[in-house]
């Protein structure tokens, strides 16, 4: 392909800010005689045509020193990960820049992080994990838009085929073995035949467990954050990679109808679902079939904090005490319906909702679209200047007015204020038997 013709399929996917920053940090780099590159995953979306926001470049250079000397330039600032030798530009509002020093990489056993080493941009892309993310478009002004593509990337992306790049990619990273699921789902490409036999073979000698918790993790959320995620949920699934993250891991015997009702509950949510996170509320919906203690040990071994914990907890919860109920022919009042889900945070809902049979998927809505907002009119200072002291009864108190208001048997300020001296005076009478 031409330079030019590289330029133009640039500019076409990526934003004019970007653009203009890549010809910046070009010019950058050829003032201090290094090559620079803008490399992975926006070169394989500008082949195919697909907008790209954030721009990672690679640098034959220390990435450190050159985001520094580009944030001086161009006014923008630098995030350093000394650790990594990695740098985030920012440039004004739009463009976030990912800088990285060329390098080689090589791992001392499976699942372990890589040493690395600086060398040219060559290597830097044979390090890589799939042909297709295995390009780069050189961004110094005078061979700016040349593609070097050492592994075949451009003629995967034309037939559609995911391939490693060797036959050890999968030891030597295992994560890719999800990023493989991904990429292929994302894309409805095909995985080549021998990839397709190294990834099995990967899966079979559980490289998965020499990984740890929190780069797994990392590679779920990827998973949960993309548009679609039936097709590679149900592939990890069926490849085995769901049970060698845990013994017990398989998605739910409802899955089918769980994920083909989620995405429309999450794309136009009511109530408070619309405050929900997409990818825990597909990670609950994920893990449904498992026991408590399961969940349990599988956050354990992803080293997931408190949040999904909760999740699950509730959700069990849930399934014990109110699933029964809510399904039920018999009536069920509004303001049971509203003990049954109110404790629920809006991932739980999602994922009740999602679940529901006919009948309760009408309660579930009826609570989100307007029983969850209903609030009696006097708060707890109004029922403190009525006589009431701070504590337990005033919450049971308010709880009570809050039912009798979804019930309709309070359904003006005068009825509330009856209401509550009512409660008042029945306490009273309790308090001096
Ligand atoms: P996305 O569109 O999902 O952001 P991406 O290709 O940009 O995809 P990143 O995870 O941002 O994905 O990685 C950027 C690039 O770094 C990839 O294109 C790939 O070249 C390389 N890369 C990332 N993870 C790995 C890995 N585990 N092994 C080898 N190369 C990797």
């Amino acid at each position: 392909m031409r330079n030019q013709d590289v330029t133009k399929t640039l500019t076409s996917t990526l934003a004019p800010e970007a653009m203009e920053a890549l010809h910046d940090l070009g010019k950058i780099a050829d003032g201090r005689g290094v090559g620079a590159f803008v490399v992975g995953g926006v070169v394989r979306d500008a082949l195919m045509k697909r907008p790209c926001e954030d721009l990672d470049i690679v640098v034959e250079d220390d990435a450190i020193d050159f985001a520094e000397a580009a944030a001086r330039e161009l006014e923008g600032h630098v995030k350093k990960h000394r650790r990594f030798g990695t740098a985030i530009l920012v440039l004004g509002r739009a463009v976030k820049v990912d800088i990285a020093t060329s390098r080689s990489e090589s791992y001392a056993r499976p699942g372990a992080l890589p040493d690395v080493a600086p060398d040219p941009i060559e290597l830097d892309l044979k390090r890589r994990d799939f042909t297709l993310n295995a390009m780069a478009v050189r961004i110094n002004a005078d061979r700016f838009g040349e593609l070097l593509d050492p592994v075949g990337g451009r003629a995967d992306l034309k037939t559609g085929v995911l391939r490693v790049l060797h036959k050890h990619s999968f030891e030597d990273d295992p994560t890719r073995v999800l990023r493989c699921v991904r990429f292929s789902a994302r894309f409805s490409f095909k995985l080549d035949p021998l990839t397709e036999k190294l990834l099995q073979d990967a899966v079979e000698h559980d490289l998965i467990s020499t990984v740890s918790g929190e780069r797994i993790m990392n590679e779920i959320r990827l998973i949960l954050s993309e548009d679609e995620i039936w097709l590679p949920l149900k592939q990890l699934d069926s490849l085995g990679v769901l049970p060698s993250i845990h013994p017990n891991w398989h998605l739910p015997e409802n899955a089918p109808s769980l994920f083909s009702k989620l995405p429309a509950i999450m794309k136009s949510p009511i109530g408070s679902i619309r405050s929900a996170t997409l990818w825990h509320t597909r990670f609950l919906a994920a893990v449904s079939a498992l026991s408590i203690s399961d969940a349990g040990a599988l956050l354990n071994r992803l080293r997931s904090g408190a949040t999904l914990r909760n999740l699950i907890d509730e959700l069990a919860r849930f399934e014990v005490t109110a699933r029964g109920r809510l399904e039920s022919e018999n009536e069920l009042s509004r303001s049971d319906l509203y003990d049954a889900l109110a404790p629920l945070s809006p991932e739980t809902l999602a994922v009740v909702l999602a679940s529901a049979g006919s009948i309760a998927s009408g309660r579930v809505t009826l609570y989100l679209s307007e029983l969850e907002s209903v609030r009696p009119i006097l708060g707890g200072s109004d029922l403190i200047r009525l006589g009431l002291e701070e504590g337990t009864h005033l919450g049971e108190v308010l709880a009570d007015l809050r039912r009798a208001c979804l019930d309709g048997f309070v359904t003006s300020k005068t009825e509330e204020l009856e209401f509550v001296r009512r409660a008042i005076r029945d306490l009273d009478v309790e308090n001096k038997r």
